[in-house]
């Protein structure tokens, strides 16, 4: 193969040397059970601490308002089947989208099989919620909102505020998943009337296996793991110390940068868009400007099948990701790009593209050159 080029940031990033550095006294020197009392625990303990803090700081929230996971996944799952059950005596009724992940989505399917009822909001061309179906599926029986901030395949970033409003408006508790968006996007918990919110340190640069939940204070919500008292006991079991270093690294670092990266993003990323376009009978799938994630890049072709153009890709040394999954064998259209109302077919000739801190002009230029050879 002549070269590497990755551009499936989206599915996860590599872990930026600052963060491993910080991470690697605690895979080695300091080793200690933060619930023990003698000195070597004493310095984990106040790791977590300080990692928990930067976390908070990053979305806005409190320290005590952020509780590690094992990732996304798990805190989509915390925060939904928490508080629904929960909940339980208020209503049954939970509302939800269309282009969720399916940590969010198979999660809500199987509350379906429990007896609650779900509401699955359907998307406009560009996979924005239209807030005012939002306010019509509300109904006194809802107890949970969950829509995503930012989405995974087409880079839609919802109107936070505004959904965050209604829900406080109508008492009903709003869960965003967050994971695409943190390091990305400006988040503010409280100015956005964010009542939960799920991350993964894996997708901005930290390491694999790590996440967090925000809970705020005062929500009602069931404990995830019984056990011992770590994450105020509500998340048993000792923990993930460098993960949780690395997590609180990985954060700050992302937001820090967050400004100039999004800008020299959103730039490479047009260019890629621009160029992609010139082929014919390619569309844009997702909005373009400033409503779509800085690294994201979603076209659909005619007549080329995703999962081959990613064999010719890879075969080129371009890691990307298609419009389709592999789902009991049998390639599935992505149910993203099926909801922004596009033919199976259109659906399964897309390719995802997500650009990240490594990626530059001279990538997106071979990546294009290589792409238009294939297509035409
Ligand atoms: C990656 C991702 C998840 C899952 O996170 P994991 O850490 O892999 O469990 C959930 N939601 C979205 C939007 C994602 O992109």
């Amino acid at each position: 193969m002549e070269r590497e080029v990755y551009m499936d940031y989206a599915a996860t990033t590599y872990i930026k040397p600052e963060v491993i550095k910080e991470m690697n006294p605690y895979l080695t020197e300091y080793f200690g059970n933060p619930s023990s009392i003698y000195h070597i625990s004493r310095k984990t303990k106040g790791a977590i601490d300080a990692a928990r803090q930067r976390i908070a700081t990053a979305i806005k929230a409190r320290r005590d308002e952020i509780f590690f996971t094992s990732g996304g996944s798990e805190a989509d799952n915390w925060a939904i089947k928490g508080v629904v059950f929960a909940n339980k005596d208020r209503g049954n009724h939970i509302i939800t989208t269309k282009i969720e992940h399916h940590a969010v989505l198979h999660t809500c399917e199987y509350l379906e099989e429990l007896g609650f009822e779900i509401t699955y909001l359907p998307v406009d061309e560009f996979g924005f919620v239209k807030i005012e179906d939002l306010k019509k599926a509300i109904t006194d029986k809802t107890i949970l909102v969950s829509i995503m901030f930012a989405n995974n395949e087409i880079g839609t970033i919802q109107s936070i505020m505004e959904i965050g409003e209604l829900c406080r408006e109508k008492r009903v508790i709003f869960h965003t998943d967050a994971v695409q968006a943190v390091g990305n996007v400006p988040i503010d918990v409280t100015a956005m009337n964010i009542d939960l919110l799920s991350m993964a340190s894996h997708k901005f640069y930290g390491p694999k296996g790590m996440g967090a939940l925000y809970i705020k204070k005062g929500i009602k919500i069931h404990n995830l793991i019984h056990g011992g008292a770590q994450e105020r006991a509500r998340r048993a079991g000792t923990e993930n110390i460098a993960g949780i270093v690395g997590m609180g690294k990985a954060v700050e670092l992302a937001t820090e940068n967050m400004e100039n990266e999004s800008k020299r993003l959103t730039i490479l990323r047009d260019k890629l868009i621009q160029g992609l376009l010139k082929i014919p009978g390619t569309r844009l799938n997702g909005p373009s400007g400033e409503k779509r994630l800085p690294g994201n890049v979603n076209i659909s072709f005619e007549g080329a099948a995703g999962d081959i153009l990613l064999m010719r890709l890879d075969s080129m040394g371009i890691c990307a990701s298609s419009g389709s999954a592999c789902s009991a064998g049998a390639l599935e259209p992505s149910h993203v790009l099926i909801a922004l109302g596009l033919p199976e077919e259109r659906a399964k000739n897309s390719l995802r593209l997500t650009i990240g801190s490594g990626t530059t002009e001279e990538e997106i230029d071979y990546v294009l050159k290589v792409i238009t050879e294939m297509a035409m």
